[in-house]
């Protein structure tokens, strides 16, 4: 186990970590573009030679900054990703040569019209629905004009030869988080939720995708040896829980952490960073714009309405998971994933005959006791 234990120390790295290779990739001279959010088609920017990172904001440090410019009662992802920005204090901001945001929720494209006083800022305009025709033509618009953008600023063109090598290799990188994450279908699951936690969030700070994907790859084998060998011994019996809602990750990981010390086993993200995303491929059997499209539009998102694909996709993944529980993380403002509480809450008790735990929170470590009692008392109950 100790062995396993140090694979994920080596892929689980961070943001801070990071900042070497990110100044080592500048210096040979490639492009960085900064995304937000999920719907930003990576591939395009990979397509582009081009390195993406993520800009998201986790940590509740530049939060007091970002409330001069912003009211406090703002989703606490959105204050700390604009404070970050807004104080320099960001690394990957600061090295971004293009930013891209997308009309996703209030919040978010609001901020993005204030990044466009300090940075160059391309605002992909999201239908809010993708059930009609002209949603899907509006949004493949919304993609070309980003390819336009990146072959302008850049110098360069995006053929369509790089676009599907790139959809190629993103893919694949979906397909070997996914079966890694997967090992926690297993009961009990061969992977702890925070062990995947750890792996997935560090996939977002890993530059080599070749070389982190090999150790993702090594650290699967590793798994399901020792488990046909009998050395992968896990708890018995505890409690199966599925997590939905907003990002986790950076402050919030304080719910994952307490999930675990008050005995349960996390079998499943569904959120961005998780099973969102990594679920769907792209289709390379068809014109790589329309594919982009279809992916990335379909992503079940809750600034999305009507907003279905969330509960299906959840629907399936709690029978493949065996949850026996669902818990809803909600940040603190964030109206779009507050009110589709009702709907998941009406699926995992009603539909599926299963518990359901509502938990809003913020990035600050004040409502940890309160949510210690309230997650403990879940757990307690499904035992
Ligand atoms: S929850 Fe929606 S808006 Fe927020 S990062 Fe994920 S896809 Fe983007
Ligand atoms: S958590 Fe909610 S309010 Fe915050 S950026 Fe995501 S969708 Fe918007």
């Amino acid at each position: 186990m100790e062995h396993i234990e140090s694979m994920i120390r080596n892929l689980a790295k961070t943001r801070e970590s990071a900042i070497a290779d990110l100044q080592k990739l500048k210096d040979a001279g490639t492009k960085i573009v900064g995304a937000y959010c999920l719907f930003a088609p990576t591939e395009l920017i990979t397509a582009a030679g081009a390195v993406p990172v993520s800009l998201c904001g986790m940590t509740n440090e530049p939060i007091a900054h970002a409330e001069k410019h912003m009211p406090r009662n703002l989703c606490p992802l959105i204050k700390s990703s604009y404070g970050y920005a807004v104080t320099g204090t960001c690394p990957y901001f600061y090295y971004s040569d293009l930013i891209v945001g997308e009309t996703t929720c209030d919040g978010k494209k609001k901020m993005f019209e204030l990044l466009t006083k300090i940075a160059p800022v391309h605002v992909m305009r999201l239908p809010q629905s993708n059930d009609r025709q002209e949603d899907m033509q509006a949004w493949k618009q919304e993609i070309i004009r980003l390819k336009n953008r990146i072959e302008q600023d850049f110098g360069l063109t995006i053929t369509d030869e790089a676009l599907r090598q790139a959809i190629k290799e993103k893919n694949e990188e979906r397909r070997v988080y996914r079966d890694m994450y997967s090992l926690s279908k297993h009961i009990p699951p061969l992977l702890h939720g925070s062990q995947v936690h750890h792996v997935l969030h560090g996939s977002g700070y890993a530059f080599d995708k070749a070389a982190q994907l090999a150790k993702v790859r090594a650290l699967i084998d590793e798994v399901k040896n020792m488990a046909d060998r009998g050395k992968i011994i896990m708890p018995a019996g505890r409690p199966r829980i599925l997590i939905t809602g907003c990002p986790v990750g950076g402050a919030t990981e304080k719910i994952i952490s307490i999930i675990e010390e008050s005995g349960g086993e996390i079998v499943c993200f569904e959120n961005c960073g998780g099973a969102k995303d990594r679920e769907f491929l792209v289709d390379k059997t068809i014109d790589p714009y329309d594919a982009l499209t279809r992916k990335y539009i379909n992503l079940a998102c809750s600034c999305m309405s009507p907003n279905n694909a969330r509960i299906e996709l959840l629907s399936r993944l709690i029978d493949e998971y065996r949850a026996q529980g669902v818990i809803d993380v909600v940040l603190h403002a964030c109206h779009t994933y507050n009110v589709e509480t009702w709907r998941v809450k009406e699926l995992a008790q009603k539909n599926k005959g299963i518990a359901y735990l509502h938990l809003e929170t913020d990035y600050s470590p004040g409502d940890e006791g309160q949510l210690r009692t309230r997650i403990s008392a879940f757990v307690e109950m499904l035992s």
